[in-house]
């Protein structure tokens, strides 16, 4: 079997103009970078043809550890969607390099659903994860410069500075350090860390904003800590807001590449999906609506998670309506929410698959409350039984939903063709009214409970003292009005990665509540997440190398 880099290497690339003219931005429009790489310029918007357009969402049951697919769906869907005469575009996250080097891999999507050149898109891409780290660092140097200042001095009380510091590779040493050592000359001492670049507010921020204007205004809201008076201090503060948008000036702009079978693809933005809200950036979906009848994009992790950000955050804050869902569902992840051994998910095991419905189950549930209708996708592995997916499909039927199996790894858009009519028939139908989930207006409290009873099924929401002192200090600095942007496992449907298939009477536990000033949420936390992960003892960097003709091996 070919890897993915191989197919990759075999698929002969379209110039990037020929892309940009076939999505419908002239080549004169679009700023190259190299020969399959572009950025295209905010000036392509068309906002009302973007509000005629069709939104798909591809969402997840709770995924096992490795992903159930969901970038490789959308992929794979948009070319099915092309082969049917509707113009499609996909639009997905940028990936960060701590999986690529890490455990999970790439986020190009897989066997021949890719969106390519994957090496590229993969490693550094067009540079805008940089840029945001560099965004991010020019803040926080502007804190410890100001906090070691005698004449410019804000007064900031080092020990309530929450803004850290980033870089875009798993390097767990870097979580918690000290800086400001060496003396009078080289700064305050205090203690700080740092994150990886996808766990930046900058992140968030650069994926929620209109424009520049509306980027600017979201940086300088910044929430950075307190004065020695209790005063909240903000970037516009210390007047960073100019500087790092200045720094963001590409970053901005989404870029555009293209799938296995030359459609355009685009690829914008990487915010986690527990911390953040999950998805590419609000421009780049809309520039994909601008130019395209059908637009296919991703949210991170499982529906409860990713989804329901999507709806709530980024949907509500852009005003966009989606009019579909496609739900991935894997016999390995049935399974394992069923019982089977993580290691034993290749085996055939149809008791332990019906034993995990109930978790495709409550998905399906929780999207009706979003009032659109669904398609489950089975993404089918070689090693599945046609038993195994007949008892995906009878569950779907005895529910009324409609189902399709999908093949967009072994076969690209031809594996999706049947999930295509699917979708079309969902959108022509008009069958999907999209609400969302609760009121930014609410309470915050009414806001996390409905949340978590709606969505994740809990019986009761607790609330640590720390947490409540968290909702009183919201409450003084007026951001009551923010969504809430829950923190969680993705593990489970619960707080607890060991509750799986579908569980119930289980209480959510808010721990701290952070405050996102900039992004415009709230993130109650909910457990432990990890905003710096490591390496593994053998981290998938061994295996790449580069040969002298500059070609890149060993990249999955
Ligand atoms: P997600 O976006 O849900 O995290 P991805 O689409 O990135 O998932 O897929 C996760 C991994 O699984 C990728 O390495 C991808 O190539 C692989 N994969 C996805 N679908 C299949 C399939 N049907 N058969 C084999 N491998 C698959
Ligand atoms: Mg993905």
């Amino acid at each position: 079997m070919m890897t993915d880099l191989q197919i990759a290497k075999k698929t002969a690339l379209q110039h990037i103009t020929t892309i940009a003219e076939k999505f419908g931005v002239s080549s004169d429009q679009i700023e190259m970078y190299g020969k399959y790489k572009a950025k295209l310029p905010l000036q392509a918007i068309d906002k009302k043809k973007a509000a005629e357009s069709n939104l798909i969402l591809v969402s997840a049951i709770s995924p096992t550890p490795a992903g159930e697919g969901k970038t490789t769906m959308s992929i794979g869907l948009s070319e099915g969607l092309n082969r049917l005469n509707k113009k499609t575009t996909v639009v997905l996250r940028e990936p960060s390099l701590g999986p690529v080097f890490g455990i999970k891999g790439g986020a190009t999507g897989g066997g021949y659903s890719q969106v390519l050149p994957m090496e590229d898109i993969n490693l550094h891409f067009t540079g805008d994860f940089s840029a945001i780290e560099k965004a991010h660092n020019l803040l926080a140097a502007l804190i410890d410069n100001n906090i070691q200042s005698k004449t410019n001095s804000l007064r900031i009380d080092a020990r309530t500075v929450s803004w850290k510091r980033v870089v875009d590779v798993n390097d767990r040493a870097l979580r918690h350090v000290i800086v400001g050592l060496g003396g009078t000359t080289s700064g305050v001492p205090r203690e700080t860390g740092f994150d990886i670049t996808a766990a930046s507010e900058i992140m968030a921020i650069l994926c929620l904003a209109e424009n520049l204007s509306d980027l600017k205004k979201r940086l300088g809201n910044i929430f950075v800590g307190y004065t020695y008076d209790k005063e909240p201090i903000y970037a516009k503060d210390l007047k960073a807001q100019g500087a790092m948008t200045a720094l963001l000036k590409d970053a901005i702009k989404p870029n555009l590449v293209q799938t296995i079978e030359g459609n355009p693809a685009i690829i914008h933005g990487g915010p986690f999906a527990n911390i953040a809200q999950g998805t590419n950036s609000v421009i780049a979906t809309t520039m994909g609506m601008s130019h395209s009848d059908y637009t296919v994009t991703e949210a991170g992790f499982g529906f409860d998670l990713g989804a329901e950000k999507f709806f709530d955050i980024k949907c509500q804050s852009a005003g966009l309506k989606p009019k579909a869902v496609v739900l991935t569902a894997t016999v390995r992840a049935l399974k394992y929410h069923g019982g089977a051994d993580l290691k034993s998910l290749t085996v055939p095991n149809a008791e332990a698959l019906k034993k995990g419905l109930p978790n495709l189950e409550k998905h399906l549930e929780n999207i009706a409350k979003f009032n659109i209708v669904p398609v489950i996708a089975i993404n089918k592995f070689l090693t599945d039984t046609d038993e195994e997916i007949e008892v995906i499909q009878e569950f779907a039927q005895s529910k009324g939903v409609r189902v399709a199996i999908a093949e967009v790894w072994a076969k690209g858009g031809e594996g999706a063709l049947d999930l295509a009519q699917h979708v079309i028939q969902i959108i022509e139908s008009k069958a999907s009214d999209f609400q969302p989930l609760y009121d930014w207006k609410s309470t915050v409290t009414d806001k996390i409970e409905t949340i978590a009873k709606e969505i994740y099924g809990a019986e009761h929401v607790d609330y640590t003292g720390k947490a409540k002192a968290h909702l009183r200090k919201i409450s003084n600095l007026g951001l009551d009005g923010l969504p809430v942007c829950i923190a969680k496992t993705q593990k489970s449907l619960s707080d607890n990665p060991k509750l799986l298939g579908r569980p119930k009477d289980f209480i959510i536990t808010v721990r701290e509540i952070e405050i996102a000033a900039g992004a415009g949420f709230l993130i109650p936390i909910t457990g432990d997440i990890m905003r710096m992960p490591g390496l593994p003892a053998h981290p998938a960097s061994e295996g790449m190398d580069i040969n002298d003709d500059g070609e890149i091996i060993g990249l999955f």
